[in-house]
């Protein structure tokens, strides 16, 4: 009864979770990405590179991070360099 209630909260909500995908982000191989991993196992995640900041965009109050399309709409960044 209760997982029933949830479905149809769920399917009511307009709003719908957004999370960047960090294997198609641009960051992901980026110079100026945040190089931040976390380790769970034996399994190394690239957590840095799905943040809002990097070194090209700050935090406020020098800016207000990443654009929407870079973090979630797979867009180019005119400050990407390929890190060697
Ligand atoms: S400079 Fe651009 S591509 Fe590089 S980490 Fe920052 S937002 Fe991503």
């Amino acid at each position: 009864m209760a997982k029933d209630n949830m479905n149809a909260k769920e399917a009511q909500s307009p709003v719908k979770g957004q999370f960047p995908n960090q294997d198609e982000i641009v960051c992901k191989d980026c110079a100026f990405r945040d190089k931040t991993k976390v380790k769970i196992g034996n399994k190394e995640i690239v957590v840095g590179v799905t943040k809002a900041f990097c070194e090209k965009y700050k935090a406020p109050p020098e800016s207000n991070g990443k654009p929407h399309e870079i973090l979630f709409g797979n867009g180019i960044c005119e400050h990407y360099e390929k890190e060697e």
